[in-house]
């Protein structure tokens, strides 16, 4: 069973209601218990907040000085990816166009037409003999290109001689600038009929390298698009903008609205939207570039889902650790404070809180001790209640309870807290009162008797009066000191002398 602590036990009697105590005045001996537990309670809070604070700490550097940089990185590098990315694409765009131009070239190259052609413009053949020559081999060309959708052929002053394939208006003749016309370009402005096509212009060189003409030819851009199209994700789309500011290749199925917003406000005013992260790489061709928008949420998601799961893993089991040690500490804590309440209960009364008979005999040791070896004045108060016998008959042994835990209050009121107070029986209660003279002893004795005459005691409402009888005791603190037990007898010799005499008095030996 759990061992009650006397300050419960008294708190209880006290709960009856004890007019003579302020409702909080508890005795000094459970204060003493009670200040105690809090001592060592406050000690071991202490190691609780500790350990927390050390939890904390650690938490707060690895964040700070492990978690935070690291996300920074993996960040940045997660941000290159999207550079390296876009560089490699634009290799492959250029792959694309350089392709189309290898087209081009090799038409332009055909030897057996170019040699009909410089025959022509010399004047040797007919224009009729070319075009019968030269059209079906450049048809034959066109079948075999999957891309290729015209060839028109020009003499080196942009006259056109003859075509292939889809209709080709003439301005775009004209966009080729004949005359400096060095190698096969692409006309980056310059829109076919069709949006879904590029044209290119390529010249013809005769073996000496002297240009006789020129092809313009309409290729598809169909590879194009569909590199953008495979290339382009849900949270990462790649455009390819032509010039500074129109999208010209912007992936068909993932049209995110809001990251085709995003580009054009790019585009526009250079601003960016902080919900998109936007690269741009310049390609040939006046200033072409390829773009890559990435919906920075969705992209670092993984790194910011990996980052908050690190975090809880480290926070729960921050606090297992510290709910471990607190429930480690636990039992240390309830056995230290068990120490303490079983040493208060040793020493002290259930009933009333004051020391016990036992504890007093210690006291007693100890300030006989004391006053021998500094010859100082002592005197031993004795008291018992006078018919109390007859009050627990006549009231009930409740009722003399609730007059001895009473009537302990108020001489613990009554005396200084230098003085040693103490249940000694039944209904005995013994004073030390340490440096004492014999008339200082008798003054105190005198003013205890005339305050418990005085008192009125409660129970269940009853007023109870009592008076108690006095016996002293004195040693002047000169010769030889008397034995603990000589002191006490003659207390009690002086008690039982205030008893005969009448009682409620009181007497010295
Ligand atoms: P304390 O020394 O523990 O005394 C507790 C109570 O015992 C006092 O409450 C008073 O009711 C009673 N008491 C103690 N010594 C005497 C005494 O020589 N004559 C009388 N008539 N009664 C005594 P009280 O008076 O409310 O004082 C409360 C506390 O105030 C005392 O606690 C003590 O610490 C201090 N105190 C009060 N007066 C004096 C004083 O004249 N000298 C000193 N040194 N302390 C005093
Ligand atoms: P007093 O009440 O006539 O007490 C005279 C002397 O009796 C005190 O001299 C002291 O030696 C002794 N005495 C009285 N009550 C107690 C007590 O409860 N415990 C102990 N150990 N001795 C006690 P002291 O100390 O020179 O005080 C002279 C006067 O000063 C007291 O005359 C009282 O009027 C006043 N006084 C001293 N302390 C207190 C106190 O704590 N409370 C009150 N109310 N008055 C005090
Ligand atoms: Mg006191």
């Amino acid at each position: 069973a759990t061992p009650m602590l006397a300050a419960d036990r008294s708190a209880r009697y006290l709960g009856v209601s004890c007019p003579l105590r302020q409702p909080d005045g508890i005795l000094a001996r459970h204060d003493l218990a009670s200040a105690m537990n809090i001592k060592h309670r406050s000690q071991i809070y202490n190691v609780y907040v500790v350990v927390g604070l050390s939890s904390l700490l650690l938490i707060g550097s690895f964040y700070l000085f492990g978690m935070r940089p690291l996300i920074g990185y993996l960040r940045a590098m997660h941000t290159e990816s999207i550079d390296l990315a876009l560089q490699n694409s634009v290799g492959r765009v250029r792959a694309i166009f350089s392709n189309h131009e290898d087209l081009a070239r090799q038409v332009a190259s055909r030897r057996a037409i170019r040699e009909q052609q410089a025959a022509f413009l010399r004047g040797e053949i007919t224009r009729e003999a070319l075009v019968d020559f030269s059209q079906p081999k450049l048809a034959d060309a066109l079948d075999a290109s999957d891309a290729m959708r015209a060839i028109v052929r020009h003499d080196p002053d942009g006259d056109r001689l003859f075509s292939v394939g889809v209709p080709v208006p003439n301005r775009l003749t004209d966009a080729c600038e004949p005359e400096t016309l060095e190698r096969v370009r692409m006309l980056p402005n310059a829109p076919a009929e069709r949006t879904d096509e590029l044209v290119y212009c390529s010249p013809i060189f005769d073996e000496a390298q002297e240009r006789i003409g020129f092809d313009l030819l309409i290729i598809s851009d169909r590879a194009i698009q569909r590199f953008i199209d495979e290339q382009s994700r849900p949270a990462h789309t790649l455009a390819l903008i032509l010039g500074e500011r129109e999208i010209r290749y912007w992936p068909n199925q993932t049209a995110d609205e809001q990251a085709h917003a995003a580009l054009r406000q790019f585009l526009t005013s250079g601003a960016s939207d902080p919900r998109f992260v936007i690269h741009q790489q310049p390609l040939e061709f006046d200033a072409w570039s390829l773009v890559s928008i990435v919906d920075a949420e969705q992209f670092f998601a993984p790194i910011d889902r990996q980052t908050l799961i690190l975090l809880v893993t480290i926070l729960v089991a921050t606090l297992v650790i510290y709910l471990l040690t607190v429930l480690a500490l636990r039992p240390i804590v309830s056995t230290l404070a068990r120490e303490e309440q079983l040493l208060v209960l040793a020493r002290t009364d259930g009933l009333t809180g004051l020391y016990n008979h036992a504890y007093m005999q210690e006291l007693l040791d100890a300030e006989l001790e004391r006053s021998a070896r500094y010859q100082r004045p002592l005197m031993l108060v004795l008291f018992d209640i006078d018919h109390f016998k007859a009050l627990n008959d006549e009231h009930g042994h409740q009722a003399g309870d609730q007059v001895l835990l009473q009537l302990a209050n108020l001489c613990q009121s009554l005396t200084r807290d230098s003085d040693r107070l103490a249940r000694y029986g039944g209904e005995e209660f013994l004073v030390i009162l340490p440096e004492s003279e014999r008339e200082q002893g008798q003054r105190f004795a005198e003013r205890l008797r005339h305050e418990i005459e005085q008192a009125t005691f409660t129970f269940a409402a009853t007023p109870l009066r009592i008076t108690v009888s006095i016996g002293l005791a004195h040693w002047n603190g000169r010769g030889d000191p008397p034995t603990k037990a000589e002191l006490v007898r003659a207390a009690d010799r002086a008690l039982y002398r205030s008893k005969e005499q009448g009682r409620n008095r009181v007497s010295l030996d």
